[in-house]
């Protein structure tokens, strides 16, 4: 196929694949093994979920064969063992994030939870009738809605800073839109649409001078990012196991200690709890406090062998062959006539969003899904997004470090077929 060819030739793929052996990889994930009417299967739906390692699956498994029990409880033998392994999942997940503490980790169902916890718990204490809360017009529907629900609880305003064409955080705008009234700034490290990774240490930075805390939506950044929250300062930082190649229903909430220590529990019931009399109940400490009722023990142990897989590989060496894989997806998908990328800023993960003029996005994904190509299609939990640039739908490839090359050529010669038969 032309276009494709043309990308080889113009050297975009010369470079070694960033010292990752995908075809090695690809081994640990036996999903990607099946075919899909009759192809095999490729898979870009990575940013909606991604695929599982045998490492995790493996995981899941050891936990409810031999060692079922509920934490923190029970001092029997199993229950002690499944403690030592959800506690030694936090850790986990604390030396993955660098966070300070283990108790500045609280295990939730994903990121849409821990906004809610932050939004319910942070929110109802702390923001008031009048004061404003800042997001970006690039959000997910979960970093909008929690807070459109706290708004209307308490009376506060939600105010939306711009993005220009290239789906780039308009900087200027936000420092305008920070003052007085302002109580929290929340916004997404990379767009799940655009693709675009926002400097969010600058927007922390910036949000500190006024003294206003900042959270940060990580559910697309952690699979793609090293993530350092010591040295962005944030003060929450929320992403979703199951695309970090962990189990669904498990996540994670960040919060700086003195935060969370200040905020009350955002659910009430078991295990958050240090005393109970019909009078008055005293509160467990941290990170108890924020997990009620018995959690995804296993979702976190899980969660807990995908972070060890993915330092296995190493997120800076994933970054730079996602990078490469990212200029020649680009590069293929931009030869077909009559595409257009949406979100072409300067600093970008894998995830790529595109029209086709004459052609619905969910015609392209199930024609695509003919030959054994999964892509999302439709407003992507973004409808703000969608009209801003003036579209109802899209159609997005997410890739990540199993996909490769030839899946990538195979896409863009899908499209170019599509292109092709519907117009
Ligand atoms: N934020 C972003 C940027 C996302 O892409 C998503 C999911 O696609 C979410 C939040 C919500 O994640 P979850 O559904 O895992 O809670």
């Amino acid at each position: 196929m032309k276009a494709v060819d043309e990308t080889d030739a113009a050297g975009v793929w010369d470079r070694p694949q960033a010292g990752l052996d995908v075809e090695r990889i690809r081994e640990d994930f036996p999903v990607l093994k099946q075919r899909v009417h009759g192809k095999p299967l490729v898979y870009f739906d990575n940013a909606t979920t991604s695929q599982k390692p045998q490492v995790v699956i493996d995981a899941l498994y050891t936990y409810y064969s031999a060692e079922n029990a509920s934490i923190h409880r029970g001092i029997h033998c199993l229950s002690e063992q499944a403690t030592s392994a959800y506690e030694g999942a936090r850790s986990k997940i604390k030396r993955f994030l660098n966070a300070s503490r283990e108790r500045e980790i609280i295990f939730v169902r994903g990121t849409t939870e821990a906004i809610n916890l932050v939004a319910q718990s942070y929110g109802r204490r702390f923001i008031r009738e009048g004061d404003e809360i800042i997001i970006s017009a690039m959000e997910h529907h979960s970093n909008i809605v929690p807070w459109q629900i706290l708004c209307e609880q308490v009376g506060s305003r939600l105010r939306v800073v711009p993005i220009n064409d290239d789906g780039e955080l308009l900087i200027e705008e936000y420092e305008r839109h920070l003052n007085e009234k302002t109580k929290l700034v929340s916004v997404v490290h990379v767009s799940n649409v655009l693709g675009t990774i926002n400097p969010v240490k600058q927007v922390v930075e910036i949000a500190h001078r006024w003294n206003i805390p900042v959270l940060v939506d990580g559910a697309q950044a952690a699979p793609h990012l090293r993530v350092d929250v010591q040295e962005l300062d944030c003060d929450f930082y929320a992403f979703s196991g199951h695309k970090l190649y962990g189990p669904t229903g498990i996540g994670v909430l960040y919060g700086k200690a003195e935060l969370l220590e200040a905020m009350p529990p955002y659910q009430g019931g078991g295990d958050m709890i240090r005393s109970v009399t019909f009078e008055k109940t005293l509160y467990n400490t941290l990170p108890y406090k924020f997990e009620a009722g018995t959690p995804h023990i296993a979702g976190a142990i899980g969660l807990g062998a995908a972070v060890d897989y993915v330092n296995g590989i190493g997120l800076d060496r994933i970054f730079a062959y996602e990078q490469e894989l990212l200029a020649y997806a680009t590069a293929a998908l931009s030869a077909v006539k009559d595409l257009r990328i949406i979100g072409t800023a300067q600093e970008k993960a894998t995830i790529i969003s595109f029209v086709l003029d004459g052609v619905h996005a969910h015609e392209i994904g199930t024609v695509l899904d003919q030959e054994g190509i999964a892509i999302r299609t439709g407003h992507h939990c973004a409808q703000p997004l969608m009209e801003r640039f003036g579209v109802p739908a899209m159609a997005r490839a997410s890739l990540v470090f199993y996909n490769t090359k030839e899946e990538v050529v195979a896409l863009a010669r899908a499209v170019h077929e599509v292109r092709r038969v519907f117009q």
